[in-house]
């Protein structure tokens, strides 16, 4: 099972940042410690491997991504990270790129990690952006403005996991990928 987990609007909300005021500072202090132990309870389930999705890849390795995530309680595994990409990347016009770049990421790591004739493993997402592609069904959205990651969310994303995700519709990567960048973006144990 893979969990692609994002981080602003998942481990945390409006009402966090609220609620540590002005003056607190550093990557740490972003993850709300409520939101994520609602995460342990997706990832406790056996078998569950994390692969960052969010932003924070680009300034964090995932190995320290894993490491922040344990100081504020969690319990679960990150694999990897998927890759960054750009509209070049693609043989896609740059507003139908931008609509789908997480789900363009997101496909290019399974692509790349699990057998092309068909995704064996549940596959669910989890983030406050809707920008997932042919990847949308797995989506399960967050927001920020509603405190992040809910009770309700860990049931569908448990649900999505229990579900094989089945073979991946390459052409609608439109023909893939050129210059992908996979340094540092890890793989399945
Ligand atoms: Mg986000």
């Amino acid at each position: 099972m893979l969990l692609f987990l994002d981080v602003d609007g998942v481990l945390n909300s409006d009402a966090w940042f609220a609620r540590l005021g002005p003056h607190a500072s550093g990557a740490l202090c972003r993850l709300d410690p409520q939101a994520v132990a609602r995460l342990n309870r997706v990832t406790d389930r056996p078998g569950v491997d994390v692969v960052v999705s969010s932003s924070w890849r680009l300034q964090h390795p995932w190995q320290d991504l894993q490491e922040m995530l344990e100081v504020v309680g969690f319990r679960g595994r990150i694999v990897g990270c998927t890759p960054s990409c750009e509209p070049e990347d693609f043989d896609l016009d740059e507003d139908a790129f931008w609509a789908s770049e997480r789900g363009l990421e997101i496909a290019l790591w399974i692509e790349r990690h699990l057998p092309a004739a068909g995704c064996d493993r549940g596959v669910a997402i989890v983030d406050d952006e809707g920008d997932m592609g042919f990847l949308r069904h797995r989506l399960v959205q967050t927001s920020a403005k509603t405190g992040g990651l809910q009770d309700a969310h860990v049931e569908r994303l448990l649900r999505l996991l229990e579900t094989p995700l089945g073979a991946l519709p390459v052409s609608a990567m439109a023909r893939l990928a050129r210059d992908i960048r996979w340094e540092g973006t890890g793989g399945l144990p």
